[in-house]
Formats: structure tokens, sequence, C-alpha cells
């Protein structure tokens, strides 16, 4: 880019403006887009008025830009470009690259000149917000006013040395009706550019509020399955779309996912085969958006054509959801229309939200995750890992707190104290693995014996208590007497018929009168499971505080 502030021609012009006591002729230019549509005017108009006698000097972005001008630079005496003049120009004789090195900046300027007898032009934009070439906030501006274009015009003519006609040097011809004729054009042109910015600038300040709106939906949710389905109810309401989806699919794979559908909050990972989808196959391919506006007449749906008529689908819109996960695989949104086709602000819209949806997506997948690694870590904490049984200091936790209920409600509560009958001696016959065999199979016996509200857990090596809130001394005795038969009832895979594994079980039930803590039970449990080994084993013994 041009940087020195001396060579900037379009800084010139405007100096030279403001020098001159008409700069007040010149008419604003805000903003390039307005240069552009002008400059259009200007080549839509001029080519029937061109004439031999007509000057042209503009920029290469905007000669390059604008198929208007070639059919004018055909016929004008002289045309210089700033810059490489557009390939199709290249041939003309009368096609010259501007010759001073002192040109304009090709990313944030722009001129137009055009000088002939009947009616001339000068128009520049530059971008102030850059280098500050410009001073004063001014962006550009435009005149159709004979001598004050004839003056910039030789202004550029000096520069331009051998290249500009000597005739520039005269006075300026006096202005005509057909000058007259082109500012009113291009005066009415820039109106109607205005009164259109202005109202874009309406619509896109609803935009805003809407996807705000949105925003505001989806960050209230935490969970995946809730944001998509808001962006989906969200956008198909306000862009106004029959049908809304988001679709998960997975590169090398013929089936996709529906994730979220805004016809229906519970559809949920519904099964779809994306060869029915030509829109879907072409997006996973090319990783971009997708818009066809014209069903029946565009390539990507070729032959089917007819099934999308048959579904009343006019237009469609794939949109990619960028997550940086490979794990989820990729997500689409994908939108369908019965009438009418997606326009340039509509698919923008939708691209800001599916970008706000994927951070929130991208949130609430790490918040799931951490959940997911709590849940698993505190059921660790509290787990036997052999038996999937509540481990000791659970079961410690737990009685305590049942205890304290039961006295503070003075509500019954017994536990069972079991251990194994002759372990060592099964682990020495028959192998520890068919040891830990026994105890994961004798978790799963007293499961599917117990009540669902009694607490199981591995005490230690081969003990287990079962805590049985609300139960005095009478349920926990059928309780335990029902136990010692499940389990001594039938043989344990891995061992002959004759060869039974039986436990001892020792009672503990609250006395709210002698028993203070929660150890003084587990002590007379203890002593009960003693008494039961005492007396030969495979029994119940009911302890006494
Ligand atoms: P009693 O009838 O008096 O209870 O005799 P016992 O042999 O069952 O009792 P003892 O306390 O002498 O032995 C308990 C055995 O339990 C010893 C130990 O190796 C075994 N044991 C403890 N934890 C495990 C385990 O996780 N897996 C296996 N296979 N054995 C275990
Ligand atoms: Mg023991
Ligand atoms: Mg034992």
């Amino acid at each position: 880019m041009n940087t020195s502030s001396s060579s900037s021609l379009t800084s010139e012009l405007w100096k030279a403006c403001k020098a001159e006591e008409d700069a007040a002729a010149l008419i604003p230019i805000t903003d390039p887009d307005s240069f552009q549509e002008l400059a259009r005017s200007v080549g839509r108009n001029c080519w029937r008025y061109a004439s031999g006698d007509c000057y042209l000097i503009v920029d290469e972005v905007t000669a390059a830009s604008l198929a208007e001008l070639e059919a004018f630079s055909s016929v004008a005496e002289q045309v210089l470009v700033m810059g490489r003049p557009p390939e199709a120009w290249a041939d003309a004789d009368n096609v010259r690259e501007y010759p001073h090195e002192s040109t304009i900046a090709k990313e944030d300027e722009r001129l137009l000149l055009l000088l002939s007898p009947l009616h001339s032009v000068a128009m520049f934009y530059a971008n102030a917000g850059t280098d500050g070439r410009v001073s004063g906030g001014w962006k550009g501006g435009w005149t159709c006013r004979q001598d004050h274009v004839w003056r910039l015009g030789r202004l550029l003519g000096k520069q331009a040395g051998g290249l500009w006609p000597e005739a520039m040097e005269a006075a300026p011809p006096a202005q005509t009706d057909a000058s007259l004729g082109l500012a009113t054009e291009l005066m009415a042109h820039h109106v109607e550019v205005l009164t259109r910015q202005r109202r874009d600038a309406a619509v896109d300040k609803g935009d805003l509020y809407c996807v705000l709106e949105i925003l505001k939906a989806i960050s209230a949710r935490r969970r995946s399955h809730d944001i998509l389905f808001v962006f989906v109810e969200k956008i198909a309401q306000i862009v106004g779309i029959d049908r809304c989806s988001v679709v998960r699919l997975w590169g090398g794979s013929e089936m996709g996912h529906v994730l979220a559908s805004h016809e229906d909050s519970q559809v949920y990972n519904l099964l779809i085969d994306i060869r029915k989808y030509p829109e879907l196959q072409h997006v996973l391919h090319t990783g971009s958006k997708v818009v066809v506006n014209d069903v029946q007449n565009d390539p990507i749906v070729g032959e089917f054509a007819a099934e999308l008529a048959a579904a009343e689908i006019a237009s469609l819109l794939v949109i990619p959801i960028v997550l940086h996960d490979e794990n989820v695989g990729s997500l689409f949104l994908r939108a369908a229309r019965r009438k009418g086709v997606f326009s340039d602000r509509e698919i923008n819209f939708c691209e800001i939200v599916a970008e706000a949806a994927a951070n929130a997506l991208e949130r609430a997948h790490l918040f799931e995750s951490i959940q997911r690694a709590n849940e698993r870590l505190e059921y660790l904490a509290v787990t036997d890992g052999l038996t999937g049984l509540y481990n000791h200091r659970h079961i410690r936790e737990r009685l305590d707190e049942e205890f304290e209920r039961a006295q503070r409600y003075h509500l019954p509560l017994s536990c069972l104290i079991l251990d194994i009958d002759n372990f060592k001696q099964i682990n020495d016959t028959w192998g520890h693995l068919q040891g830990d065999y026994i105890l994961r199979e004798l978790a799963r016996r007293i499961t599917a014996t117990v009540r669902k509200s009694d607490i199981i857990a591995r005490y230690g090596g081969e003990e287990f208590i079962v805590l049985l809130p609300q139960t005095g001394v009478e349920g926990a005795k059928v309780e335990a007497e029902r136990l010692l038969r499940h389990v001594n009832g039938k043989a344990f895979e891995g061992m002959p018929e004759g060869q039974r594994v039986t436990v001892s079980i020792g009672v503990a039930v609250l006395d709210h009168e002698k028993m203070t803590t929660s150890e003084a039970m587990i002590r007379v449990g203890d002593k009960a499971l003693y008494d039961a080994k005492r007396l030969g084993k495979n029994r119940v013994v009911v302890g006494t505080s």
C-alpha cells in the first residue's frame, strides 16, 4: 500500500477541492459501496454520450469491477488506468497505465474522472480510517461541474505528463444540457442509494435485536439438545422457514442424525440416509454452506428435483455449525422453504446465529463432560471396585445419617453384618479368582434379596453390611434368615453341588435408650456375628445391647 502522504492522488484532489471556492459543489460519498454504485451509474449512462474527445482516468479496481465501463473505454480518446488495465481492455490502443509513480492505494482509494466537452464527472473516495491521509473524517465526493472537473483533470493530467492532451489546458467548456442531465441522473441515483442504505440499516438493527433474542434464549440453556432446539425453533420463527433442523454428519458414512427439528422438540438422534439429501452430501464434500434457491434447476439437487417438488420444497439452505470438537461429528443447520428464496441478509443472519449456537454448544459440551466426570468421580468415591456395592467409607456415613434420623424421630433401625464362613479355606482350595467370583455373586444375591430401601455395602474383605431403615427386630430377623437361605440355597458356579458357601449373620437393632452412637450398633452386630461363628456358623444371631 502506498503510505506516503504526499503521493496520494485522492488527497491531492481533496486538497485542490478545498482550495477552490466551489468546494461545496462536491457531493459527499461516505462509503465504498456508494462510490461503486455511482461509478456504475456513470458507466451505464455515459456510453450514450461517449465520443472521440472523451478522456477517462480510473483506478484498476473500479475498472475491473465495472463491465459497464468497457463499452466506454472502446470509444474514448484516452483511458488511463491507475494500476493494471483489465484484461478485456488490454489490446485497446487508447488504454494506458497512468504513468506517474504516485498513484493510489489499491485497497483504500477509488478514483474515476471522466472529461468531455459535453459532460464530465469526477468522483473519488479514500478510506480515512487506515492512515489518516484524508483529514477531518472526510471520505470522498463527486461533482459534475465542468469547470470543477476540468481543474481536477488538469491536476491529474500534470502528473500524467505527455499522455494528457494539451486541449485540456484550454478553458473548460461551458455547462451543457448533457452535463446537467448526467448530474441529475447521478443525483437521483445517489438519493436512491442513500435511501436503500438507510432501509438496510433499519433492517440490520431489527436483525440485531433478533440475534440478541436468540442468544438470550440459547444462553439460558445448559443441555446441548435444549440449545439446538431453541436454535432451530427461533430461526424458523424469525427467518420464516418451513423446515428447520440440525443434522449431524460423519465423514465417510452414508447415515446422519437429525439432532433437533423445530417441528418436534422430542426429535433427537433421528437416523437419516444422507444419500437422499444431495444438499447435505454437497456440504459434507465441500465444507462450506449451500444455497439452492431454485431446486428445479440447480445441479446440486440434480435428479432429486422431483422428490423435493413432491415434498413442496422450493429452496434449501445448509450452513455448517463449526465446533472445535472432532468427537461430535459435523453439525449443519438445514433450512427448507416451500415458497421464496433465501436472501443474502437471511443467510448472513443464519450464519451469525449458527456461530453463536456453536459457542453455546461448546460450552454445553464442556459442562456436560465436566458433569459426567464429576458423576464418575462421585461414583468411584463411594463404590467398591470388586462388587459394585457401596464401600466402607460410604456405609459409615450412611449409617451415621440413618442412626441420627432414627434417634431424632424415634424410628426403628437395624443392621446386618454378614461374614462368609471359612472363606480362607475356600480361597486356599479353589483359588483367589474363584474367591473373587464368590464375593461378586454374593453381592448380587444380597442385592436381589433385600428391599429397595435397604442399603448394602462391602464392609471389608469378606464382610458385608445391610442397613435396614424403619426396621425393628422382627423384620431384621426375617430378612437375615431369608438372606441366609438365598446364599446357601444354591451352589456357586465353579464349585460342586455339595460344597455350599454359607454366611454367618449378626443382627444389631437400635436401642434408643442405650445406644448413643452408631459405633455402639456396629459393636453389637460384631458381637452377634462372633457368637454366630462360635455357635457353628451358617446362622443368624440377634445381638443384645
Ligand atoms: P470364618 O468362617 O471364621 O470367617 O473364617 P474365614 O476363613 O472366612 O475368615 P478369615 O478372616 O480367616 O479369612 C478371611 C479371608 O478372606 C482371608 C482373605 O484372604 C480373604 N479375602 C479377603 N478379601 C478378599 C478378596 O477380595 N478376594 C479374595 N479372593 N479373598 C479375600
Ligand atoms: Mg471376616
Ligand atoms: Mg469369614
